[in-house]
């Protein structure tokens, strides 16, 4: 018997399985692939993190906590997961994304440069831009090291998990025991130590509605030529030709905001969803938020934005 069983042990899952393992509550966390895995959304090294979210004020609050709770990750896993190397936006100028990501940033009080044309050429001599491009430089954003954050979650639950059931003794990595709080694919679950080397990640953010469970049939090729004469056009000092091609999948909602819920009919089922492509980031919050609603407390964060009955045919049956 357990609390609480969480299906999915992407990064929203993991998240959310620790947070309810910090609580106290007895958490299964299930899986339908081995682990890890790169069917899903959570694989790859790295993505891309900032406070800033163009008119969605919701987000950049809760980012502020989240950076905070990536930090706290890190000391709890002894790994190092974010980057704090700042993000840089080009575009032509008057561009309407551009403009939010500016006002966002002042709203925010967050420290950025607006980039001319000719600060872009002398700060990024590697980047082959449209002479009418200009950019804003973030210092709140950076990288999290993806891979390493998705297995920092998941041990921290199974260190935890174990803690509570032994209350006893000393912690030592030559006695973990099988990691049964994780259940996937039938197996037993371990951890890889494999380190990368760093490299460039040139990423669409685009392609084919797919079917998740035939998403290896999708044809990736267009996408992929695309994405060469990009490189060739705008990075030219790398090569077009990638060492590695990872396909990923999104859940888009129809406004591209998340769905943290309860189900509308069944109460006990709580709904974390519908990530729209930039969850990575806020999964710290998004673990917090689901596991609170989980246990029946109220949400930390106001989350009218991301209610599931927004969308009409949700409302009609209820
Ligand atoms: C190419 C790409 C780039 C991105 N870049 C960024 C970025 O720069 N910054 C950012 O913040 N976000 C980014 N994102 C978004 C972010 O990665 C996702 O929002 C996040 O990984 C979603 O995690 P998830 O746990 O919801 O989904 P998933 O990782 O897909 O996890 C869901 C898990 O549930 C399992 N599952 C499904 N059904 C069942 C079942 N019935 N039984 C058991 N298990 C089941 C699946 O196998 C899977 O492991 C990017 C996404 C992609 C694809």
């Amino acid at each position: 018997m357990y609390d609480v069983v969480v299906v999915g042990a992407g990064i929203e899952g993991s998240a959310t399985a620790y947070n309810l393992a910090k609580n106290g509550e007895k958490t299964l966390l299930l899986e339908q692939f081995s682990l890890p895995h790169s069917r899903g959304s959570s694989h790859g090294q790295s993505r891309i993190t900032r406070v800033e979210y163009g008119e969605d004020d919701h987000y950049a609050v809760m980012m502020k906590e989240g950076g905070k709770l990536w930090r706290s990750l890190e000391r709890e896993s002894g790994t190092s997961l974010l980057v704090n190397c700042g993000c840089l936006s080009v575009s032509k100028q008057g561009n309407s994304y551009m403009k939010a990501t500016i006002s966002s940033l002042s709203r925010n009080g967050i420290k950025y440069d607006i980039l001319t044309p000719g600060d872009l050429r002398d700060r990024y001599p590697m980047l082959s831009l449209p002479p009418d491009y200009v950019g804003v430089f973030d210092y709140s954003g950076g990288v999290l090291r993806a891979d390493k954050a998705l297995r920092a979650f998941q041990t921290v639950l199974i260190l935890v998990l174990y803690w509570k059931e032994k209350k006893d003794g000393e912690f030592s990595a030559g006695r973990f025991p099988a990691f049964r709080n994780i259940r996937e694919n039938g197996g037993v679950y371990a951890l890889p130590s494999l380190e990368y080397p760093g490299h460039a990640k040139v990423c669409y953010h685009d392609g084919p509605e797919t079917d998740p469970d035939s998403r290896d049939m999708a044809d990736t090729g267009r996408i992929l030529s695309t994405m060469k004469s990009y490189v060739r056009e705008h990075l030219p000092s790398l090569q077009d030709t990638p060492s590695i091609v990872e396909p990923c999948m999104y859940t888009n909602t129809p406004d591209k905001q998340f769905i943290l819920d309860r189900h509308p009919i069944h109460r006990n089922i709580i709904i974390g969803a519908g990530f729209s492509g930039h969850g990575f980031k806020l999964s710290p919050v998004v673990g917090k938020i689901l596991s609170e609603l989980a246990m029946d407390k109220t949400p930390s964060y106001d989350l009218t934005p991301c209610r599931i009955d927004r969308f009409s045919s949700t409302k009609a049956r209820m």
